[in-house]
């Protein structure tokens, strides 16, 4: 391959294996899908994160209540090299080692993680590193200056020398700090350092819903020590008072993305305000195809040719996945879902916005449809833990599921196992979020590529993807409005015309058209909703662009 840059990519968190839990959700599964890829095609890249003493808790469900709860354990993984490198960042006043370890499993090599757990360190020094998204305030910031400024300084100690750093979201952003510090100790002005540094630096922003973006009081930072000797008044020219992470990593950049088209849309009117920020281009995500879709589907589908015999063989192929999720769910939970049935998939994080419970808001038009055993339900996902809304999602769903336990299931502390188990074998991948706040959403993509059709409202990557009645189905029409409780009125009345008129005829009566939809999914995306086409991206029109601005 030409001369391609080598990039240090940096993220909070990655999903790389399923019990090694370093992840919550989407964010760390792009982050471990590209680091596969890029060890896959051997790209000159390297990540920094995090070794999350505890991780993201693991969420079960009260029998007696149905409501969750969190449990959290320390955790020990055996395949890590100790890279000999330790670096030191001052945090509140005194001075935090920063141990480095190397990653070395799963199909990843070039990951580097940062660990604060280490003898030196004073008590609450050493939990920084303990649990991902666990705290706000200052020990957030604590957090990301650990993976921002230790991350840079683990890069120097390792004897790297990268050309372009890329924020995966505004959690890095302190790297940028970091970076100019640099050049202003070797003597070069503010202006120049900070305009020096955004022609290294790429960012990611993942969030088009204004709370998800993250800010700081910026006497906090000084606090902290999170400045690296800058004034107030030099942070406050790249985040504003309060210190917004992502409006000062769009300041901090040469070139940002959005992680699907509508997206970018979005997302350029949410920073439209933002002087002097980067442009916002739209490279929509993808996934790493070995890690999630049955490579036997992926072979069958591109056998098919309409006949009878190759409609057949992806059919069976697909029953097999199907029972295969059926056995997961009977020894999970003890419910023994019907394979002759139309099983509905939906897994998510109990965010609002993504309605969960939508569906389950209409049982006078559900509950018939159960009982006659037209189609039944599983759900899965988890709340944040200080999330109390969303607690509240998931205790309702486990209340259905109780009050009908034959035809809805929850499976308690979603992670990546139950993502893989029902995106190969649901028969249909739900998604109703509130347009547009999915910025991409890359379970859909998994589904779609183990001709698991998808059923999406068009948000996130599904407008890119979607013929409607040829590879899955859109509801909604694509509508949008301000006042959430008509949103939520139009897409339930769309997704319940779309069931009853679309879906379930097909799946009950027209079994070989939907064999043809199960095909012309896996053909339509495994291209181009694939990690390899993401990476090809970020280097054309990222790395690339920044190695010659
Ligand atoms: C794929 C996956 C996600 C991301 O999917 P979304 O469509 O963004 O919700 C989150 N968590 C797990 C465990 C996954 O496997």
């Amino acid at each position: 391959m030409e001369n391609l840059k080598s990039v240090a990519y940096f993220c909070m968190e990655y999903g790389i294996e399923s019990d090694v839990r370093l992840y919550a959700g989407g964010l760390g599964i792009l982050a471990g899908d590209y680091m596969k890829e890029a060890c896959d095609q051997d790209y000159p890249v390297i990540g920094i994160g995090i070794l999350w003493k505890q991780g993201y808790g693991e969420q079960l469900i009260d029998p007696k209540t149905g409501e969750p709860y969190d449990a959290y354990k320390n955790r020990v993984y055996p395949f890590l090299e100790d890279t000999g490198v330790t670096v030191t960042v001052p945090i509140r006043r005194r001075d935090v080692k920063i141990k480095v370890w190397q990653y070395k499993a799963h199909g990843v090599h070039n990951l580097y993680l940062l660990d604060t757990d280490v003898d030196g360190n004073d008590g609450e020094a050493r939990w920084i590193t303990g649990q991902l998204y666990g705290w706000f305030g200052e020990e957030r910031v604590a957090q990301e200056m650990v993976l921002g400024i230790g991350g840079v300084r683990a890069i120097r100690a390792l004897g790297l020398n990268p050309a372009v750093y890329h924020f995966n979201e505004g959690h890095a952003l302190f790297a940028g700090l970091e970076l100019i510090r640099e050049k202003m100790d070797r003597g070069m002005r503010f202006r120049e350092a900070w305009e020096e540094t955004r022609k290294e630096v790429v960012f990611t922003t993942h969030t088009p819903v204004p709370e998800g973006n993250e800010t700081h009081p910026i006497d906090r930072l000084l606090y902290m020590g999170a400045n690296l000797n800058l004034t107030k008044r030099q942070l406050k020219a790249i985040g504003g008072e309060p210190f917004n992470m992502t409006a000062a990593a769009l300041r901090l950049s040469r070139i940002s993305n959005a992680v699907s088209d509508l997206h970018r849309i979005t997302a350029q009117k949410m920073w439209k305000k933002v002087k002097g920020r980067s442009e916002i281009i739209g490279i929509t995500n993808g996934i790493h195809i070995p890690t999630w879709v049955d490579r036997k589907m992926l072979e069958l589908a591109e056998a098919y040719n309409g006949s009878k015999a190759s409609g057949e063989e992806l059919w069976n192929r697909h029953m097999h996945n199907k029972d295969a999720l059926i056995a997961f769910i009977r020894e999970r939970t003890g419910v023994k879902l019907d394979r002759d049935v139309l099983l509905v998939g939906f897994a998510r994080r109990a965010a609002p916005y993504k309605r969960s419970g939508l569906l389950l808001s209409d049982m006078e038009f559900l509950e018939p449809l159960l009982d006659e055993r037209k189609l039944q339900i599983v759900f899965s996902g988890k709340a944040h833990p200080l999330d109390d809304t969303g607690k509240r999602i998931i205790t309702e769903i486990t209340a259905k599921a109780r009050e009908y336990p034959d035809s809805i299931v929850f499976l308690e502390n979603y992670d990546m196992e139950i993502g893989r188990m029902l995106t190969r074998g649901a028969d249909i991948w739900l998604n109703n979020p509130r347009r547009p706040q999915e910025a991409s959403g890359t379970s859909g993509m998994k589904a779609a590529m183990n001709g698991v059709l998808n059923v999406s409202v068009l948000d996130g990557w599904w407008p890119e993807a979607c013929i409607h009645g040829v590879n899955g189905w859109q509801f909604g029409d694509g509508f949008q409005s301000d006042n959430p409780a008509k949103a939520d009125r139009h897409d339930l009345k769309a997704l319940k015309t779309c069931l009853l008129e679309e879906v379930l005829p097909t799946y009950y009566e027209k079994r070989s058209k939907w064999v043809e939809m199960m095909a012309a999914s896996i053909k339509t995306t495994r291209e181009a909703f694939s990690m390899k086409r993401v990476m090809d991206e970020y280097y054309k029109r990222m790395y690339n662009a920044v190695s010659e601005g």
